[in-house]
């Protein structure tokens, strides 16, 4: 391949795309390597979840540009990407839990959010089908929601397919070009050279391994993570459901019926595999039904394992490094789907105008790690 590039984006996950549809939209000519097919790796194993109550100013900020965003992709990509504000509720069942909502609930309001404290009966109003043994109240954003992973990565590969940026499937990035402290390019699995001087890292779950092509350690650890979708159901409820509990779970109604879900594994479980287990598979369904004992018709048609991509500290690294030209944008924490539209906005404004857009220090590579998201 003779063809050179302003830019070199390792992954065509959710992440990768939208990196690659925003330094496009800004002119430049992109060339995007998967060593798969776009979104094959986490995004199309996500459940499509968006919301913006985080518990720190960088995050919200980030998510406000996000979900601007995900309200223009119809209109963007000429086609319905399935956004829907049916709200997040996020149950309470310990006075701690419920106490610290209250308190992230502060600055989430301050920056603008529309964050409702609700008593058990006001979550019952929200949710009339949910079992209230045990709850204590919850918190709510009527404007959080959802997306279908699959239309919005078609619409940044639409979208990439009209400038003079490329996308190409089924090549592997094996060894990046380092000369001196400065990026010159990557090599493919065969050998083929590909040069150019600036490179991103999105290369999701693998985002630590790819990374050390180029010397620069990563803390970003793959996860394992599964979810499950049933049947197409009558209009139950219209919210994102989080029960924190150590046996809790997360589910959403799609606008389609069908109800999708996952919980975070307790341990967590190291690595990429994306097998599915009868255990997830028993265990979800019994913690969806103690939510929502009407669940219990629900037919599962498929249950699939995928991987969150880890920093200690559960945010995301999006940033240069010491290796002029490479930077990364990865270690997403089980938010990639809803970080992707301003993650790509960003990590262009960074690469172009070498310029952070606000207090960027959550997101840096150099860090310290040891803050932790609280809205996990
Ligand atoms: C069960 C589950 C539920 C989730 N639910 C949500 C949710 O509700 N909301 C939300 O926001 N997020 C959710 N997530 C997280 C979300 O899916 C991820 O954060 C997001 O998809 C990360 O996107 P990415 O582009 O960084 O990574 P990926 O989609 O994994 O893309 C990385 C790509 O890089 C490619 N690659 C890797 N190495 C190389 C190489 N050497 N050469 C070339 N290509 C390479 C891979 O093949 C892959 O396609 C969920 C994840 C899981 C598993």
């Amino acid at each position: 391949m003779t063809d050179t590039f302003d830019t070199i984006i390792i992954g065509s996950g959710v992440i990768g795309l939208s990196a690659a549809h925003h330094l496009s939209k800004r002119g430049l000519k992109v060339l995007v390597l998967e060593k798969n097919f776009p979104g094959s790796g986490s995004t199309t194993r996500c459940i499509g979840g968006i919301r913006q109550q985080f518990s720190t100013e960088a995050s919200i900020k980030l998510m406000q540009e996000s979900m601007k965003q995900f309200q223009q992709m119809e209109e963007e990509f000429g086609f319905s990407v399935e956004f829907y504000q049916g709200g997040y509720l996020f149950l309470a069942y310990s006075q701690v839990n419920l106490d610290s909502f209250k308190t992230v609930a502060r600055l989430q309001k301050s920056l603008g959010l529309d964050i409702r404290i609700l008593s058990i009966q006001e979550c019952l109003e929200i949710v009339p089908c949910l079992n209230p043994e045990n709850l204590l109240g919850g918190v709510y954003s009527p404007d959080d929601g959802q997306a279908y992973p699959f239309k919005v990565i078609a619409g940044y590969i639409q979208e990439i397919r009209k400038t003079q940026s490329v996308i190409r499937s089924f090549v592997e990035v094996t060894e990046m070009i380092v000369e001196g402290e400065r990026i010159m390019g990557v090599i493919l699995k065969g050998g083929e050279k590909i040069f150019g001087d600036t490179v991103i890292n999105a290369a999701g779950p693998w985002a630590g391994e790819v990374s050390q092509m180029a010397g620069v350690e990563l803390p970003i650890f793959p996860e394992k993570h599964e979810a499950l979708i049933t049947d197409r159901q009558e209009r139950l409820f219209e919210t994102m459901i989080v029960d924190y509990r150590p046996d809790g779970c997360y589910f959403q109604q799609l606008i389609n019926g069908q109800i999708i879900g996952c919980y975070t594994p307790i341990p967590n479980q190291p690595g990429t595999d994306t097998g599915s287990s009868k255990e997830f598979l028993i265990e979800m369904s019994k913690r969806t039904i103690r939510l929502i004992p009407e669940l219990n018709r629900a037919k599962v048609l498929r249950h699939w394992g995928g991987s969150y991509s880890m920093t200690p500290d559960g945010s995301p690294i999006v940033d240069k490094t010491d290796i002029a030209g490479y930077y990364v944008a990865a270690g997403m924490s089980g938010h990639g789907f809803m970080f992707s539209p301003a993650i790509g906005k960003y990590i262009s404004d960074i690469i172009i105008d070498n310029q952070y857009p606000f207090d960027w220090d959550e997101f840096k590579l150099k860090r310290n790690f040891s803050q932790s998201e609280l809205m996990k």
